[in-house]
């Protein structure tokens, strides 16, 4: 659905990634809650209680899925902010807005099928840009960020959750071996799926650590950058600010 705004063409590698989401949309939230053992949904919370916004705040959720952050955000905007939520495959926005109608919100909410990547939206047209567990998947991530920030108002702040590298040595064996042993079997079992969540574990290998994505953040305008990270690295929070 578009709502009015312009239609961007899918280039054949986002496409791709948009297959391996459309294979797991329907299992999406019960894959999350296994694979973390439920721990996603603190970290979703602690990322949209962290993230400075206001009553009446126009906000863009980028890879917004299922629509997790979405939810949570309605809480921080109230009923007269309005948030987007963009994501580039329709199998999973029409899994969030499904969810979104089941938890009883429906006013204030506008579902964008979009590439992060090029965004349909005009130059400074919100006040807090998210995007949680999406980053990784964009094929131009520095492409992404740049976007982030030329469709945030001035003032406005950038906020991205993401799994990143464990800072802890004792640890890392432990996270592989659930990354690329129990998580593979943990898809086949319960969604069918091993190859999308042996994928998914590759995704998360391959992803910037934290001081790189930090650089690649301050290279696409943002100032203030910063990170947090939680739960010993397993996920980062990062901020930045378009000043
Ligand atoms: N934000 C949600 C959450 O935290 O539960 C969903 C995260 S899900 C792991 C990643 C989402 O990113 C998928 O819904 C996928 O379709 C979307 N995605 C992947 N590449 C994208 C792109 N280039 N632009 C927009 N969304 C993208």
């Amino acid at each position: 659905t578009h709502f009015g705004y312009r239609d961007v063409p899918v280039g054949d590698k986002q496409k791709l990634v948009g297959e391996v989401f459309t294979s797991v949309a329907g299992k999406y939230d019960l894959m999350n809650d296994l694979m973390s053992l439920g721990v996603h949904r603190v970290w979703k919370h602690y990322f949209v209680a962290t993230s400075s916004v206001s009553r009446g705040d126009r906000v863009l959720d980028l890879a917004g899925g299922t629509g997790d952050i979405a939810a949570l955000l309605r809480g921080r905007v109230g009923d007269s902010g309005e948030i987007v939520l963009g994501d580039i495959n329709g199998a999973m926005l029409k899994v969030g807005r499904d969810r979104m109608t089941d938890r009883g919100n429906v006013n204030g909410f506008e579902y964008v099928q979009c590439n992060a990547e090029a965004l349909p939206f005009p130059d400074a047209s919100f006040d807090l840009v998210t995007i949680a567990f999406g980053l990784r998947n964009v094929t131009d991530k520095d492409a992404a960020l740049r976007e982030m920030h030329r469709v945030l108002k001035i003032g406005g702040q950038a906020r991205v959750l993401e799994f990143s590298q464990v800072t802890a040595d004792w640890f890392k064996p432990i996270y592989d071996f659930h990354s690329f042993n129990i998580l593979p079997k943990l898809g086949k079992l319960f969604a069918q799926d091993g190859d999308s969540y042996q994928y998914l574990a590759e995704s998360i290998r391959k992803h910037p650590a934290q001081d790189a994505l930090k650089e690649m953040m301050q290279a696409a305008g943002f100032a203030r950058c910063d990170y947090r990270n939680l739960s010993g690295g397993i996920v980062a929070i990062h901020t930045g600010y378009k000043v």
